[in-house]
């Protein structure tokens, strides 16, 4: 008979959110798949647990996969565990599980933290309906596809960033949605956990001089269900500047004009004469 893979979740910071039931889950796999190894055996050292290890990440997840599905097929259960928190959110865990369904093989959640969720109920902005958007792209094309379609999204947004790329993301989120309320969320569950509760142009004056330190989740508030297209703050600039905006964030010229034609609602034949108009 095939075995299992355990998905399991593990603490965000504080070691004493580990779950019964993952610790029961580790004891008992075969061999436990890690994303980084050494961080894992810290905490397997810290319960007590000796446990054959495997890596797991971004970039060895083919053959990885592949070596993992076959102990699977010999009938070894496997724990999960990502470098933090639950596993397949924002970390390659997700393709070892597609693999696991076209393989007929059982995968088995065991729950616990999660940085986005335990972040989004401190934030103080709605938890009526919200949406996981993860880390942006880093390629700035991208970054900007992926923040436009989400301008008029009315609900509340969460993203995931590393410390060093805080403000350059803060800046995009504002030069896309305008000023919003958000919250930035961070080292959750560890000494230094703090909620700043804010807007985003004061965010950026708060870390104007300042590095951002430790981990962070950043929830911003959805774009209001009255927002009209108007309301874009972007429309305040002139054509050419509106236009020159999207090119600086790495867009090529017929697709800025076509994005400044949906902003203003105006034909794109007419952004295109005006910009390009001597
Ligand atoms: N699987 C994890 C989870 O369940 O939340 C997320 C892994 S993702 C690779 C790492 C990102 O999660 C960090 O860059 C940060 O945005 C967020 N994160 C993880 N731990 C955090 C913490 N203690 N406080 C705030 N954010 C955290």
């Amino acid at each position: 008979m095939a075995g299992k893979l355990y998905l399991c979740a593990t603490p965000i910071g504080n070691l004493g959110d580990i779950s019964l039931r993952c610790l029961e889950a580790l004891k008992n796999a075969d061999i436990i798949a890690a994303e980084d190894t050494r961080r894992t055996l810290g905490l397997l050292n810290h319960f007590e647990i000796s446990k054959p290890l495997t890596s797991y990440h971004e970039h060895n997840k083919k053959e990885k996969g592949e070596y993992i599905i076959s102990l699977l097929k010999d009938g070894k259960n496997v724990a999960l565990v990502s470098d933090a928190g639950t596993v397949a959110i924002s970390d390659p865990g997700e393709d070892l599980v597609s693999l696991c369904i076209e393989n007929s093989i059982d995968t088995v959640p065991i729950p616990g933290p999660v940085a986005a969720i335990n972040a989004l109920i401190i934030s103080g902005i709605s938890t009526r309906r919200f949406a996981f958007e993860g880390f942006l792209s880093v390629n700035k094309r991208h970054r900007f596809e992926h923040l436009e379609s989400l301008k008029n999204d009315t609900h509340t947004l969460i993203f995931y960033e590393a410390p060093h790329k805080l403000k350059t993301t803060l800046k995009d989120l504002y030069d896309v949605f305008g000023d919003r309320k958000i919250a930035l969320v961070r080292e959750l569950t560890k000494i230094h956990e703090e909620a700043i509760r804010t807007t985003l142009s004061d965010a950026l004056l708060l870390y104007a001089d300042a590095a951002p330190r430790g981990e962070f989740v950043i929830v911003i508030e959805g774009a209001s269900e009255a927002a009209k297209p108007e309301e874009n703050p972007l429309n305040a600039l002139t054509v050419n500047e509106h236009v020159n905006r999207y090119i600086s964030k790495g867009m090529m010229q017929k697709e800025a004009i076509k994005q400044v034609s949906l902003d203003r609602q105006v034909p794109k034949r007419d952004i295109y004469n005006e910009y390009h108009r001597v």
